[in-house]
């Protein structure tokens, strides 16, 4: 009993602090964006200014909050993390904003979200560094100006296309983060795996790569259930055995894909014939939120082939209809 106690904490999911690295030569992947920060975060430095914002876009679990902390801390600087969501009132935004120091980070993850109200007020603060906040949304409103030290903003979003032209062209840099491949992954379980000291066989480390689609996240969750299984059923060793099993009472096939990938795929083939299908109409059809579909689902199926995006919604490609088992006619027929 006790020992199973143990072993729960230790694979308790709040150690993502551990997992981060902190600088940027450790973090894995991603060669071009941090080729790019590494020369921005130099210049920066050495004409003692803030870093110019930057504007992280990439899927869910691929870095992007990794990558604001690594940039304050090769900065030397403090970070201060929030989210579109959480920001409500304009006085949310001040009084984060004010607390910040000289080249200080605010981070905002899915930035997309913040009210448009909130996201004007944004747009003096990044240019100019000041706050003009409204008093009295009466007649005779008055306004009062608050000056900012300089500082960066770093916004992170899914969704580029959500974000509006303003808000985009007051980044000085865009940076896209792609899908992992997998021998970058196999890096990211290798450390994960020194970090929780566990030893794991390569070809299980080779396992986890080719299952985690192509997301640093997915990897390390995956990572975590393996190592409960490996120290329950065996003497914590992480065999290929132990995490081909494992995956697979999880639910996740050898391409990586799980039971909401299939639920997915299986309704754009059998409830709308293989597409053209739109967004709303699949979610509904499986239960899933569109936002969710959009921005966990189908980045990686596209990417990887298994669905197209098409002026009239989604089509399930020859693949997808392969993974199901099933006969395709869609391209004999058209
Ligand atoms: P996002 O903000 O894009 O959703 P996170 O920055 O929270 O993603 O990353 C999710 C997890 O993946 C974190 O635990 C982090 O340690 C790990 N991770 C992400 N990118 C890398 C990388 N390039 N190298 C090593 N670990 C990474």
């Amino acid at each position: 009993d006790e020992n199973i106690s143990v072993i729960r904490d230790l694979s308790k999911e709040d150690d993502e602090l551990l997992l981060r690295p902190q600088k940027l030569n450790q973090y894995i992947g991603q060669a071009n964006i941090k080729e790019m920060l590494s020369i921005y975060i130099q210049a920066a430095l050495k004409r003692n200014e803030s870093l110019d914002h930057i504007l992280l876009y990439g899927a869910p679990g691929l870095g992007k909050t990794t990558l604001a902390q690594i940039i304050a801390n090769e900065l030397g600087v403090n970070i201060k993390i929030t989210s579109g969501p959480a920001i409500e009132k304009t006085g949310d935004l001040a009084a984060l904003l004010t607390t910040l120091k000289h080249g200080d980070v605010l981070f905002i993850d899915e930035i997309h979200r913040l009210p448009r109200f909130v996201e004007e007020v944004l747009y003096s603060a990044m240019e100019d560094y000041v706050l003009d906040i409204v008093l009295d949304k009466d007649r005779d409103s008055r306004s009062i100006r608050i000056e900012l030290p300089p500082f960066t903003l770093i916004g992170a979003t899914t969704r580029f296309g959500d974000l509006s032209h303003p808000l985009r062209d007051r980044f000085g840099a865009t940076l896209r983060l792609s899908y992992y491949t997998q021998e970058e992954l196999a890096q990211i379980v290798s450390r994960t795996a020194n970090v929780y000291q566990n030893d794991i066989e390569e070809e299980a480390v080779k396992e986890l790569a080719k299952r985690s689609r192509g997301t640093p996240r997915i990897a390390n969750r995956l990572f975590r259930r393996v190592r409960d299984f490996a120290e329950i059923m065996s003497d914590g060793v992480i065999t290929h055995d132990i995490t081909n099993l494992a995956l697979t009472k999880l639910g996740i096939d050898s391409r990586g894909l799980d039971h909401s990938d299939y639920l997915y795929l299986k309704g754009i083939v059998e409830r709308f014939n293989g597409g053209p299908v739109g967004l709303e109409s699949i979610a509904s059809t499986i239960g899933e939120e569109p936002g969710t579909i959009e921005d966990v689902f189908e980045p990686y199926l596209l990417q990887e082939g298994y669905i197209k995006r098409t002026p009239r919604g989604r089509v399930a490609t020859e693949l997808a209809y392969s993974v199901l088992g099933k006969k395709y006619y869609k391209g004999l027929l058209d």
